[in-house]
């Protein structure tokens, strides 16, 4: 192979290549041949000792590729490394290159085409070396004769696929680029050696970078955990389960959207629920755009553990996000990546966790999902701990408030019995005092006879000790008997009725208690001359009961919290309503008793609309 050069040199030594036909000159020749082949074997231990040496895989490209240049002397000598978790060539790194002179163009300078990866992986592929001796004598692609002849200036070239078993690493590339080269059988073997020697080495530095990338996973999955497992503060728990796996897993922007599990809605993403790359990234805060990936819905239903886009093209298509406000948010922030865990806890939808990778397309591997996924699922059962200490603490706080509200509801009647019947025992009172005195007796008795059978009703409905008698109802009829009985206490508030003819089979009762507290709120929160608006809709199989009032409204922050035990939007003592909290509370798991649902809407200083929609239900068991 030495023989086209006019010189070679072999650690440092220079000897002469060409040889006359004398004893001097055979023996020189011979000699040369011997440094030849101490090279060789120089080289192939070189590489060998490296899997003693270093197990780390740049110094070993830049060292295999430094050798086999110089033992062949190519101009150009590159390795082209093979990513088995994407099957694809990685484009070239500065570390994979090697130039025996300054002049000889790099292969760096040109952008790596698709087709020059394509080209690589088809030679990889091959499994096969293969040496050019003349470029322009064979047939090429197009492309590939582009990138050697016309960009690269190549004459000669040989390709060595660097296999271990069946396992890929990369290719083995020598080009020359200002004299012609040729192959002899053993520059062939020689190459050949080299090759499966490289393999040999890749493999063992293969095997300790996955251990070692194994711990290091192993070791940021212990610390996200423990860190999200070391609070029960909601807010804090979110923060850091964002921050923490988008750093791991370098991703631009990470969004965990939150599922509230009453309204069935995703919150809008708050500043504890994002985490950006850097502070030159767009941020989404306020933004609330998983309710249009159609895929949100298909995962509640599926269960479809995760969802893995590396071109996002791809997800647009999928999911049908054309013309979406999805797409729109995708090409906004230039999103090229997308990977979204859903969380979930004990079949409980809590929410999805989305990284985003903006800076450059994402090929995600095994390890960087299965990280996603252990997280998301430790980060199911953490969350839920917090939502509930949330719950319990709350709970412990509306008792609270429920204490103080209710000694002011008892006492307010109690006073007033015992100062009437004060007043009553005295002598000097006349009749028409007494019946007057008697009357507010008796009113503040009915009073406190309706908060304990408030308090007597909801333990009995979260005992489950509640029976239902379930049979056919009139519902016109119904209606109509609760406004004329509650009308005694509507005063000057007008009320009107679009009542649909219609019977179902229900509980009298409890939906007698439905009607009666939400008209009584209705009325309670309307002012003298306020207008009230009962309705009601037969759909199919469906009854649709709603009461509108033109009242004080709901302010839209307190709309998810009235329907909880003893939650009151103004709880201080002063508060001129009466009401311990219960009726709403009460009315909702009454609703659900009947198998409906009930929702209000409402705008605070306008009014509020209650409505609840039941089954028709032809026949039920009676006891629940
Ligand atoms: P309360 O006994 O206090 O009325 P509820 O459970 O019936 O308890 O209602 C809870 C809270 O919801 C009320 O205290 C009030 O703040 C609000 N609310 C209920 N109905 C209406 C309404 N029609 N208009 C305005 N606010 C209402």
């Amino acid at each position: 192979m030495y023989e086209n050069k006019k010189n070679m040199q072999i650690g440092g030594v220079e000897i002469a290549t060409k040889h006359e036909n004398n004893p001097a000159s055979e023996l020189a020749h011979k000699q040369e041949q011997m440094i030849k082949v101490i090279a060789r074997e120089k080289t192939l231990i070189d590489i060998m000792s490296f899997s003693v040496d270093t197990l780390d895989i740049k110094e070993i490209i830049k060292s295999i590729i430094t050798k086999a240049g110089k033992l062949f002397k190519a101009d150009r000598c590159f390795f082209v490394e093979y990513d088995a978790d994407s099957n694809e060539n990685h484009p070239l790194r500065e570390y994979e290159e090697y130039l025996s002179l300054k002049n000889i163009r790099s292969h760096l300078t040109r952008p790596t085409t698709k087709e020059d990866v394509e080209a690589f992986l088809r030679v990889t592929r091959q499994k096969k070396a293969s040496f050019i001796e003349d470029v322009n004598k064979i047939d090429l692609p197009e492309a590939s004769r582009k990138m050697l002849v016309d960009d690269l200036s190549v004459k000669s070239y040989a390709t060595l696929p660097v296999f271990h078993g069946n396992i890929m690493y990369g290719t083995l590339v020598l080009h020359y680029v200002n004299d012609f080269m040729q192959f002899t059988k053993d520059d062939m073997e020689v190459a050949q050696a080299i090759a499966n020697q490289s393999a040999v080495v890749f493999h063992h530095a293969k095997l300790y970078q996955k251990l070692q990338s194994q711990a290091d996973r192993e070791k940021l999955l212990r610390e996200i955990v423990s860190a999200i497992s070391s609070t029960l503060d909601f807010n804090e728990i979110r923060q850091m389960l964002v921050s923490k796996l988008g750093c791991a897993l370098n991703s631009d922007i990470s969004i965990l959207y939150i599922r509230d599990t009453k309204t069935e809605k995703f919150l809008p993403v708050d500043e504890y629920s994002l985490h950006l790359s850097s502070n030159k990234m767009p941020s989404p805060l306020g933004l609330n755009i998983i309710e249009d990936y159609e895929w949100s819905k298909y995962i509640k239903h599926n269960k479809k553990p995760d969802i893995t886009y590396s071109d996002i093209e791809d997800l647009k298509k999928d999911y049908k996000l054309h013309g979406t406000k999805a797409e729109e948010f995708l090409d906004k922030y230039n999103i090229k990546s997308m990977l979204a865990i859903p969380i979930i806890h004990a079949g409980t939808f809590l929410g999805f966790l989305v990284l985003n990778f903006v800076k450059e397309r994402k090929n995600f591997t095994n390890d960087d999902i299965n990280l996603a996924k252990i997280v998301a699922n430790q980060a199911g059962t953490t969350l839920y701990q917090s939502k509930l200490y949330f719950e319990a603490q709350s709970a412990s706080q509306a008792k609270s408030e429920f204490i103080a509200n209710m000694s002011h509801e008892i006492r307010t009647p109690l006073n007033i019995i015992i100062g009437f019947s004060d007043l009553l025992s005295k002598s000097e009172v006349d009749s028409k005092k007494q019946v007057k005195y008697l009357q507010n007796i008796n009113n503040s008795g009915k009073h406190l006879l309706n908060l304990t059978n408030d308090i007597i009703n909801i333990s009995k409905i979260e005992s489950g000790n509640f029976t239902l008698d379930y049979e056919k109802i009139d519902m016109e009829l119904l209606i109509m008997d609760v406004i004329n009985s509650i009308k005694l206490i509507s005063g000057n508030k007008k009320m009107s009725a679009d009542l649909a003819p219609a019977c179902i089979f229900a509980d009298k009762k409890i939906l007698t208690q439905i009607l009666y507290n939400l008209l009584n709120n209705a009325i309670k929160f309307t002012s003298d001359h306020g207008e009230i608006k009962i309705k009601s809709v037969l759909e199919k199989d469906k009854l649709m009961v709603s009461i509108e009032d033109d009242g004080i409204g709901i302010d839209s922050k307190d709309l998810s919290l009235i329907f909880d035990k003893f939650k009151q939007v103004d709880s201080s003592v002063g508060r001129p309503q009466q009401g311990a909290g219960l009726g709403l509370a009460i009315a909702k798991k009454l609703v659900e008793l009947l198998d409906g649902v009930i929702q209000v809407e409402s705008t605070k200083g306008k009014g509020s609309h209650f409505w609840f929609v039941l089954p028709k239900a032809e026949k039920k068991s009676n006891v629940i």
